[in-house]
């Protein structure tokens, strides 16, 4: 069985156990066409633009 070599630190262990590495800020980027935030590789909510073309139809 795989025995760990080294006692792993209070500092260590206890940085595992908090949450501070789990942390991470959603992704997110502007829309070319309308500069609304959306999701990267995803059709822009807002306009409907995905690489500088028309993706959904919006109705008027
Ligand atoms: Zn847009």
């Amino acid at each position: 069985m795989a025995v760990p070599k080294r006692k792993i630190s209070r500092t260590r262990r206890d940085k595992r156990r908090s949450n501070v590495w789990k942390l991470e800020a959603p992704a997110f980027s502007k829309c070319t066409q309308c500069g609304e935030l959306k999701m990267p590789h995803r059709v822009c909510p807002n306009c409907g633009f995905y690489k500088g073309r028309e993706v959904i139809k919006k109705e008027a």
